[in-house]
């Protein structure tokens, strides 16, 4: 027998919020854990919405995850653990710095599935951080549209409600919706801005 385990694969899910990136990487995990693998989820500290030991969707189902400052932090966490773990997943990948595409080419080496889920573009739609690159050395890629929000037909972008131009900006309500091409602007809808004055009054003014 070759010394070399047998090659894992790379597997993104991608798309725009709501496009249930989320709901589908949890799905995968619960099925291979299921036929009885060993899963072990990360995902980056900038997400703060509803847990820290857990991934979620916006349809509450969640799946145990670990939350790491970076990919150096996601390392340390993983390998001690990585003879008994055979699937890998990361949830809003699009977050974490680029060494996060050597470590998966690494984890597959090493005959592991990785499946990674996140953003493609970011709300101005530019390519989002790592997902590119992921995207293109993976076996797959899975790339989910949502619904928009203002006519119902399949949605590829995320809008940005309201003023903030910065990137980061996680899971505060009322600030991003899925829109179709027709109806995404890129960095400013009036009309969903008089929204968000309201909704942030009501629900998370600290995030804005
Ligand atoms: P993502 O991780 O891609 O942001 P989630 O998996 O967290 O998506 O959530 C997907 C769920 O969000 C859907 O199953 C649905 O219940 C809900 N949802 C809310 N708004 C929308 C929308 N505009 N389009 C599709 N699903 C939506
Ligand atoms: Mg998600």
């Amino acid at each position: 027998m070759s010394s070399h385990p047998t090659p894992g694969v790379l597997e993104v899910i991608t798309g725009p919020m709501f496009s249930g990136k989320s709901e589908e990487l949890i799905r995968r995990l619960k099925r291979a854990r299921i036929a009885r693998q060993r899963v072990m989820c990360f995902k980056p500290d900038i997400d703060l919405r509803y847990h820290r030991t857990a991934i979620a969707s916006h349809s509450s189902q969640t799946h145990e995850a670990i939350t790491v400052a970076n990919v150096e932090r996601l390392r340390e966490a993983l390998y001690p653990q990585l003879d008994n773990i055979e699937v890998v997943g990361v949830d809003e990948v699009q977050f974490f710095d680029p060494d996060i595409i050597p470590l998966a080419v690494e984890l597959i080496a090493l005959g592991k599935r990785v499946i990674v889920a996140g953003l493609d573009t970011t709300f101005a739609a530019e390519p989002f951080g790592p997902v590119p690159n992921l995207m293109a050395i993976s076996d797959t890629v899975t790339k989910l549209s949502a619904v928009c929000m203002v006519c119902g037909a399949a949605a590829i972008h995320t809008q940005r409600l309201g003023q903030s131009q910065e990137l980061v900006v996680v899971g505060a309500a009322g600030l991003y919706e899925a829109r179709c091409r027709a109806h995404f602007r890129p960095f400013m809808d009036e009309h969903a801005s008089e929204q968000l004055e309201l909704s942030s009054v009501l629900e998370s003014p600290e995030k804005i």
